[in-house]
């Protein structure tokens, strides 16, 4: 007979393959919203099914003290205050903040993981035995879901402090400093250990997992202090991997499958995108870790960076040239989504190729503010996904290239990666725009990017600054083009 745990499993299991098919259809923009849709239904499917687990089997009959549906009404107050948070936030927050507010999940993710190992401390103080009497499996998960969901809790919101701008220390105090997170390692290992395996009395259950919780949380500190804000994108999507293994962790606490599966994948495909993003900043991830690159990074540098021999030019300008062009080269950059200027660039490019002028877009893997943000936002526009190259497939095409129009792009075009060792972005591999016949540069000052440094670029024989926002800097070269 089929009992109600083997309905909750096979529910999981349809859970699971919606996961996977999900993010499968995530590789293709065309597929993309699909697979996110498919796996919130995947989302829905088994917080509906572990209801229906919890119920059936008893976890919410009503204990001593507590008035009959106590338990049922704490959860769906809970669920339904987080989803009308959760739900407001995707409304509101402006695309150009969702990287922030993505590492901000991630510290959501780490915490739940992090509680519900905490969860464990009191059942083993109402046992009077050592969390490791549950089996020494079951200590480890509990130790690992503590350490590491504490770890991205932490990790999390310094990495939204970075990127936000609030935040361009890499040290506070002692936090930060290599040494400093060996000991706070070593207390964790000793403190993990203890609870997890020797305390049996209350007292040293609290105080091996207290100390447990505190060292983690101090080292998630630690050890993103030092990531420089420049090599934020590869933080992001390893602290997006640690959620997902803390995640992974409590499932092996709960004794449920789907989390152990909808964890490894999060794990899984945060630790690809992590060297998927070290390659593309030409970075091991060990010289991530130890920090530095781009200190003063963060929300551009100063207004004046002494450049001497700029050419400023105007939309009228811009028009003429583009109108005698046979080749157009667009680089969308972080200004473009600044300035929701994605429709605009798709009319202007229209408007090009009814001249018979040949467009393409240039995509940098790092550009805008999280991985696939620029796909994203010329997607929102209908740009046609043939027309988008990345860096690997464009770089050799520039030189043949009769315009290249920059837009909102700074770090990504930068020269001072190919040409300056000193510099902090050198051997970062960027878009070598400077060997087209032009390139227009539309910015609105001469300010740095996200690394905050100098850009040769605003100065070279072959450039042209256009000093505006993009969007009205693209309507203006609209209007003037179609004058023509
Ligand atoms: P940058 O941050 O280098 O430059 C963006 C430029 O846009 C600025 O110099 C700014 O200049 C300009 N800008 C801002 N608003 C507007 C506007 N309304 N109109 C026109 N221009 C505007 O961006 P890139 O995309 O070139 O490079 C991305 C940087 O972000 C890299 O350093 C990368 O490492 C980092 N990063 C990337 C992440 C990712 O996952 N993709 C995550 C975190 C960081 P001005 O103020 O003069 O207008």
């Amino acid at each position: 007979m089929i009992s109600m745990t083997n309905v909750v499993e096979l529910a999981y299991m349809a859970s699971s393959l919606l996961f996977v098919l999900g993010i499968l259809k995530l590789g293709k923009v065309k597929t993309a919203k699909q697979g996110n849709l498919w796996a919130a239904y995947g989302m829905a499917l088994a917080i509906g099914a572990t209801m229906l687990l919890l119920i059936t089997r008893g976890d919410w009959s009503p204990r001593e003290g507590e008035w009959t549906y106590q338990s049922h009404a704490l959860a769906l107050g809970a669920m339904a205050l987080g989803s009308v948070i959760g739900w407001w936030m995707a409304v509101k927050v402006p695309m150009t903040s969702m990287p922030e507010f993505v590492a901000f999940f991630n510290g959501l993710g780490g915490s739940a993981s992090m509680f519900v190992g905490l969860a464990e401390v009191p059942r083993a103080v109402e046992r009077g035995q050592t969390l490791s009497s549950e089996g020494a499996d079951f200590a480890v998960a509990v130790i690992l879901a503590v350490l590491i969901g504490a770890v991205t809790l932490t990790g999390s919101l310094v990495a939204y402090a970075k990127l936000a701008g609030k935040l361009n220390k890499n040290r506070i105090g002692p936090l930060g400093s290599q040494g400093f997170n060996v000991v706070l390692g070593l207390v964790c290992i000793g403190a993990g250990a203890w609870g997890g395996f020797f305390a049996a009395d209350p007292m040293g259950l609290w105080l091996s997992n207290g100390l447990l919780t505190l060292g983690s949380l101090l080292l998630g500190l630690g050890l993103t202090l030092p990531i420089g804000g420049a090599d934020m994108p590869v933080a992001i999507a390893l602290l997006n991997s640690y959620s997902g293994i803390a995640g992974m962790t409590t499932g092996f606490i709960l004794k449920n499958n789907l989390l152990i599966v909808s964890g490894s994948l999060v794990g899984a495909s945060g630790i690809i995108l992590t060297q998927i993003m070290c390659k593309a900043m030409n970075r091991s991830l060990a010289n991530v870790l130890v920090g530095g690159m781009g200190e003063a990074a963060g929300g551009g540098g100063s207004k004046d960076e002494g450049y001497t021999k700029v050419k400023s030019t105007s939309a009228e300008e811009l028009a003429a040239v583009l109108d005698a062009a046979s080749s157009v080269i667009f680089v969308p950059g972080y200004g473009l989504a600044v300035a929701q200027a994605q429709h605009k660039v798709r009319e202007l490019a229209g408007l090009l190729e009814k001249k018979g002028c040949q467009v393409r877009y240039a995509i940098h893997p790092v550009a805008g503010r999280m991985p696939g943000h620029m796909n994203i936002l010329l997607a929102e526009a209908d740009v046609p996904y043939e027309q988008l190259y990345e860096l690997d497939r464009i770089n050799d095409d520039f030189k043949n290239t009769d315009v290249v129009v920059v837009l909102g792009a700074n770090d990504v075009c930068n020269p001072a990666a190919t040409n300056d060792p000193k510099s902090p972005i050198a051997g970062m591999p960027v878009l070598t725009v400077w060997d087209a016949r032009t390139v227009v540069v539309v910015k609105r000052s001469l300010a740095s990017g996200y690394a905050g440094i100098r850009n040769e670029l605003f100065q070279m024989d072959n450039s042209l600054m256009f000093l505006a926002d993009a969007k009205k800097a693209l309507e203006d070269t609209i209007t003037e083009l179609k004058a023509l």
